[in-house]
């Protein structure tokens, strides 16, 4: 099987939203809810391999309710935008890795690996046909949701042997309503996110539904997002729902949680990583305990704490709040270090600075 060279069939939208709409509706799109005109659907199969490759006008499916992914809940997926660069030109930022990690997480689920050319051409193709929907605003990006499903009609308990793939795009501004300068985070007493042996490191559905317990009573109790501590000693901080999480020290010391298989291997966590060594950091991958955190905040040891993802990019966080009470980072506001490196992977991204990493794929 060469999936390598399957051929995408395009049908354009016989009614795509029309130039005046799209531009009301990429005004102030928020995030996830303006989708664009088409998206990309392939199949698998056991025995016949990667087919049906399909760019076609975006609209709903059609399942059998014995669909193995209602049931068992083989699904990953992955998140990563389209920029339009300074010079015009249209880019994609480390789309290989999502491509690798995309393969990775379909592997722990015991799904069928995408070859990766398969995924970056299936990503470039849709980009292409939708990219007037990238939004002209501050912030503003396409953002490309691949994912997968298991699609076989089986109610066993088995790895499926049919797979549905697909991309769909959503015009996106900024994350957090507003832009929010920093944010306050929930430590979760009561849940924990992924567990050594589990399938934290995988970016699959599951996690996020075993997650949104935990954000609902971070929004409960008037935070922003959640943070998850280690299963084993439930001391250790981890990172988001959906964010790694990195701490910078008054002795020029960076530090992110190392990954092991509980911590998803952020692409913008490995970039910061990278940057911040660049800037003359000194970095570290290693644990660091909630007592450890609350102690050095409030001593000044630690003077920045903020989160990163490709949705939200690099989001200072003010204040952490737990069943044990509140701490401030620092004053509260974004740090010089998190802004610093909020603005050059921004340049990078966008084609305002230099990119010696070779981080951009341009689409041509
Ligand atoms: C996607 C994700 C991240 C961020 O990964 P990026 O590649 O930087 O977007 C972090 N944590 C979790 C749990 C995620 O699902």
């Amino acid at each position: 099987m060469i999936a390598d060279d399957l051929r995408f069939t395009t049908t354009a939208h016989p009614a795509p939203v029309d130039a005046d709409e799209r531009a009301a509706r990429l005004v102030d799109p928020g995030f996830g809810r303006v989708f664009t005109d088409h998206m990309v659907t392939i199949r698998y199969a056991e025995g016949k391999g990667w087919h049906d490759a399909v760019i076609g006008p975006r609209g709903p499916l059609t399942l059998d309710p014995a669909t193995a992914v209602f049931h068992y809940a083989q699904e990953i997926f992955e998140g990563m935008k389209a920029y339009r660069l300074d010079d015009g030109g249209i880019g994609l930022f480390r789309p290989e890795a999502n491509a690798r990690r995309f393969r990775q997480s379909a592997r722990r689920m015991a799904m069928a690996e995408l070859p990766e050319a398969l995924f970056l051409r299936s990503i470039e193709e849709l980009v292409r046909i939708d990219r007037d929907w990238i939004p002209a605003i501050d912030g503003g990006a396409l953002y490309l949701r691949p994912f997968m499903i298991a699609s076989e009609v089986f109610l066993g308990v088995k790895p499926a042997s049919e797979y549905l793939y697909m991309v769909i795009a959503s015009s996106v501004g900024g994350y957090f309503k507003g832009g929010a300068p920093s944010i306050t985070i929930w430590v979760s007493g009561d849940y924990t996110r992924a567990a050594p042996g589990g399938t934290g490191a995988a970016k699959c559905g599951g996690n996020y539904a075993s997650s949104l317990i935990a954000q609902a009573e971070a929004i409960a109790q008037g935070c922003d997002q959640v943070v998850f501590l280690d299963a084993v000693e439930r001391r250790y901080v981890e990172e988001l729902g959906g964010m790694n999480l990195f701490f910078v020290f008054d002795d020029g010391e960076i530090r992110t949680p190392p990954l092991g298989g509980t911590i998803l291997p952020g692409i913008t966590r490995e970039s910061i990583l990278t940057l911040a060594a660049e800037e003359g950091l000194r970095v570290s991958e290693a644990p660091y305990a909630l007592d450890d955190w609350r102690a050095d905040a409030a001593s000044g040891r630690l003077r920045e704490t903020f989160a990163c993802g490709t949705a939200a990019v690099v989001t200072p966080v003010g204040h952490v709040a737990s069943a044990e009470g509140r701490f401030s980072i620092g004053n509260g506001g974004p740090g010089a270090a998190t802004l610093r490196l909020r603005e050059r992977l921004v340049a990078i991204q966008r084609g305002a600075a230099p990119d010696p990493h070779g981080w951009v794929h341009r689409i041509a």
